[in-house]
């Protein structure tokens, strides 16, 4: 496999990378997305193709479950680069169907860190769940799992207000955060309001 992607990497400079090498050399010099990205880490996604973006457009940042933890140095780290240095402006958190955090959190799992990461999104869970009717057919299960996953994007966006560098940029109108679900059935990307 590592030896298909050393190949790729070949065919990938001597085509793209080859066509547009303007735009690759002005990337040397440095960069600034306008997007900072939230996502999953789910290998179905992949962010660019299905924006149709070039490198340089999405500063990124992947997790399961595209969470947005109250304490996370990793995520606080992105966010105080991307919005102080970067100077991005827009966030998205993007979430996705079929997603594996969403579907564990109806499962008990013995893992180390799984149960405790998955605690970020189980507000969602509960919101939705008093709000249905309890699903009995497949369709009924699926779409239970669409409003969760989409109310998992909407929880996350609350958390993600409580970074005070988040704060003070949405004060200061130099961000807008943007809720949105990538549909893998149809490869539709839409907004969650
Ligand atoms: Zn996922």
């Amino acid at each position: 496999m590592i030896d298909e992607l050393l190949s790729g990497n070949v065919k990938f400079q001597n085509t793209i990378f080859k066509q547009n090498h303007e735009r690759y050399s002005e990337l040397t010099k440095g960069q600034q997305p306008p997007v900072l990205w939230i996502g999953c880490s789910d290998s179905r996604i992949q962010t660019g193709h299905i924006t149709n973006t070039q490198a340089g457009t999405l500063f990124m940042h992947r997790n399961i479950g595209n969470m947005v933890p109250a304490n996370d140095w990793s995520l606080a780290t992105v966010l105080e680069y991307g919005i102080k240095h970067l100077k991005v402006q827009h966030i998205v958190i993007c979430g996705h169907s079929d997603c594996g955090a969403i579907k564990a959190l109806d499962k008990d799992l013995d893992d180390a860190h799984v149960p405790n990461w998955l605690n970020n999104a189980i507000e969602a869970k509960l919101r939705i769940d008093a709000k249905i009717k309890k699903p009995s057919t497949p369709k009924e299960h699926k779409e239970r799992s669409r409003m969760i996953e989409q109310e998992n994007v909407r929880l996350q966006i609350e958390h993600l207000k409580t970074y005070p560098i988040v704060k003070n940029a949405l004060k200061e109108k130099r961000i807008d955060i943007h809720g949105m679900y990538y549909d893998l059935e149809t490869g539709a990307l839409s907004k969650i309001e």
